[in-house]
């Protein structure tokens, strides 16, 4: 940080700065910058740019523009309220000003962006680093500690673009890869970005195709479509046997081949087509299971469907839905289990949760043990199942040092002890090795479900699977030596 170099927010934007040599229009920052911050606003921070880009753009050793991006912003504001958010908003662009300082300007660009020019490129991406490690230290709000995600994009003058849209869209390109590759981390735009974004630009065109055409026929029949559901299973640690699947969404492209969940299901989402898939997956699902064979131990199997936040937003509409697809299907709803993320939860989703309980159907804590799990929400809602994430799980390794997989079977054992104590089973998911699978099962765990036990199959495979699956193969693996 030198001392020439300037945060130019526009609460000092009456500063002009004349040691930057940066455009002159600078000094009209103050006329409006943006409200909630006092940052500058989008097109302050577009107009500085475009005349930073006719005085610099074409030197050697040019400027660059980071972008960052709050992550799951939505679902936070879903869960805290908008209140909280904007507090949050102004506490980052406090945190930002101060560490602009050695930024030439710094701006809300978005809902949940920021963006800032910084004088010397060649160092722009270790700002930016600097800059994650800043953002992500928690936050106090109200007497509450709040930890962010920020995805940070960085593109260089010139190089990346000669236009200020441009420059800017190869930010935001290199903000969507740090996004897309989980959030929390830093990306230098790459040519190849351009070409992924069209990718997604496809994608997002022909799976409008694949459903707008008669969309009520194919709210009935969209599974089969081009969609279908495949089944994994999962089993218990103490019989050995067969206790239910996971139905899991994929998208049979007629020229791309299968498409997994994680490519379209975002996709879906911004388009406002998540209600629609979700409920076909449920309808599907049910029908299928309905005619499932019973577990080897004689119990019923369950099939567990994965639900979205946003089907979750609607609750009114998705009690409706399941309460549909039990009725059609004759499924009994003891058989059925909803999976929801902790991004789900909002504040007032008990009451809902309830409803769906009093219904017959189980609910599961997804993807525990990562993001913003808290034992707090766990103890707060009503969930039957805690499916502990399989980033947790790949860790497990018993050929590692003894203290690393001792921490992971004790957190396992944390969680399985936590779990009795409110009435939860456990589930471990991604189990793909025999030592994960002993790991799971001494530290108490009911169920596991993954590679090991089985792959995702189509319903046809189901019968084939129960009866491959029992006390014989769970012995074979947990003998084995
Ligand atoms: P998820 O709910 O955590 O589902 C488990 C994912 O882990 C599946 O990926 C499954 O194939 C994969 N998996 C299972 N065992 C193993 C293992 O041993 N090792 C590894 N590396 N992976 C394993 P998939 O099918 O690609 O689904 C990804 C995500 O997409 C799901 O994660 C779920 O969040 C979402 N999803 C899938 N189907 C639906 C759906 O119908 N509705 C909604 N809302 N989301 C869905
Ligand atoms: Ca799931
Ligand atoms: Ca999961």
């Amino acid at each position: 940080m030198t001392s020439t170099q300037r945060d130019l927010s526009a609460s000092q934007a009456n500063d002009p700065p004349r040691d930057l040599a940066f455009p002159p229009f600078a000094k009209s920052l103050n006329a409006s910058g943006d409200p909630l911050t006092g940052l500058a606003s989008r097109t302050q921070f577009t107009d500085f740019l475009a005349g930073s880009l006719r005085m610099h753009g074409d030197s050697e050793d040019s400027f660059a523009v980071v972008l960052l991006d709050i992550d799951r912003f939505r679902d936070m504001n879903d869960r805290v309220g908008p209140a909280v958010c904007e507090k949050l908003l102004c506490l980052m662009a406090q945190r930002l000003r101060t560490i602009g300082r050695s930024a030439s300007l710094v701006g809300r660009t978005s809902g949940d962006g920021f963006g800032l020019i910084v004088r010397d490129a060649s160092v722009a991406v270790e700002f930016a680093e600097m800059l994650l490690s800043f953002l992500t230290r928690p936050f106090a709000v109200d007497g509450h500690a709040v930890t962010l995600g920020v995805s940070i994009g960085v593109a260089r003058a010139g190089l990346h673009g000669r236009e200020a849209l441009e420059l800017l869209h190869a930010a935001n390109l290199a903000v969507h890869d740090a996004k897309r590759s989980g959030g929390s981390r830093v990306r230098m735009f790459d040519p190849s970005m351009r070409q992924h974004a069209l990718n997604l630009h496809t994608l997002e065109t022909d799976l409008r195709a694949a459903t707008a055409t008669q969309r009520i026929e194919l709210q009935r029949a969209l599974i089969g479509h081009q969609f279908e559901l495949h089944y994994q299973p999962q089993v218990s640690l103490v019989t050995g046997f067969v206790t239910g699947f996971e139905a899991l969404l994929r998208w049979r492209h007629p020229e791309r081949g299968l498409v997994a969940p994680d490519q379209f299901l975002p996709v879906a989402e911004d388009i406002g087509l998540m209600d629609l898939l979700g409920d076909s997956v449920l309808r599907s699902a049910c029908t299928e299971a309905a005619s499932w064979p019973v577990s080897g131990s004689g119990r019923p199997l369950r099939v567990a469907v994965n639900v979205s936040p946003t089907q979750l937003r609607n609750r009114g509409t998705l009690i409706e839905a399941l309460r549909r697809a039990l009725a059609e299907t004759g499924l009994p709803p003891e058989r059925l289990e909803i999976e929801l993320t902790e991004s789900a939860l909002v504040e007032d989703i008990t009451s809902a949760m309830l409803a769906i309980r009093d219904m017959g159907v189980a609910i599961s804590l997804d993807d525990f043990g990562v993001g913003y799990s808290s034992l707090g929400r766990l103890c707060q809602h009503p969930f039957n199942r805690i499916k502990i994430d399989r980033s947790f799980v790949s860790r497990l390794n018993e050929a590692a040092p003894s203290d690393v997989w001792n921490a992971g079977e004790s957190m396992i054992r944390a969680v399985v002890s936590l779990g009795k104590a409110l009435n939860m089973e456990t589930i471990c998911e991604g189990v793909e090795t025999v030592d994960q699978l002993r790991i799971a099962q001494r530290a108490g765990c009911a169920e596991v479900q993954g590679f090991l036990i089985g792959r995702p199959c189509l319903a046809k495979d189901v019968a084939s699977a129960v009866e491959r699956l029992g006390p014989a193969s769970l012995h074979e693996w947990i003998g084995h030596e």
